[in-house]
């Protein structure tokens, strides 16, 4: 336990200025949590989804994984999308990438990794789609970088192929959905693809409508 203990007494600092400014914040926090944002990013150390959009906790509901996919057979990513639409009622999902990113690196070589292979089989297919432009990219960073911002525009489309995200539409419900990239070097996000905010942002073959609940 030794080894934890900078981080530890990092946190007493950090809880202890937080109180000094706002000495409710924890009691009212503590209550419920009403945030308007989920967050689908990568789980790199250097993209703290609230950090970086300078928000303060319950300000944000946040799902992280490799190179921020949304797959849709992930029970684990599904049910945090399920949770946020239909009990937070979250106005805003936003899937954030960010350039540089390894996992989107490891899509571009064949370098074995184990397990993760089969998470990255999720970007190589955005490669194989869209090999025309990439391959025309010579420099390797620049090539990354561009399927980095093509990977987001997938997993937008993805978040939005969901039938229960189409129900919240379908039912005059208000959600948007973002892909945003992040730069690591200068710290800043920027647009990737335009909010989808309803089913005329979708092609028709995704369109999954009914009631059927869940
Ligand atoms: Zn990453």
């Amino acid at each position: 336990m030794q080894d934890l203990d900078d981080l530890l007494a990092s946190n007493v600092n950090w809880a202890e200025s937080i109180k000094a400014e706002d000495p409710d914040f924890f009691t009212r926090l503590a209550e419920q949590q009403t945030p308007e944002y989920l967050w689908i990013g990568c789980s790199d150390s250097r993209v703290p989804a609230t950090q970086i959009s300078g928000m303060v906790p319950g300000e944000m509901f946040v799902h992280r994984n490799i190179a921020n996919c949304v797959v849709h057979t992930d029970l684990n990513c599904l049910s945090v999308i399920f949770y946020a639409i239909q009990v937070l009622k979250v106005k805003h999902i936003i899937v954030t990438g960010h350039y540089g990113c390894g996992g989107v690196r490891a899509a571009t070589e064949s370098t074995r990794y184990g397990l993760a292979d089969h998470w990255i089989r999720n970007i190589r297919d955005v490669y194989n789609r869209r090999r025309d432009e990439l391959n025309k990219i010579e420099d390797h960073d620049e090539r990354v970088n561009r399927l980095c911002e093509l990977n987001v525009e997938q997993q937008v489309a993805n978040v939005a192929h969901i039938p229960a995200v189409q129900h919240v539409w379908q039912n005059g419900g208000e959600l948007s959905i973002h892909g945003l990239i992040y730069g690591i070097s200068d710290g800043l996000l920027k647009r990737v693809t335009q909010p989808i905010t309803g089913l005329q942002d979708i092609a028709e073959e995704y369109h999954v409508l009914g009631s059927v609940s869940g």
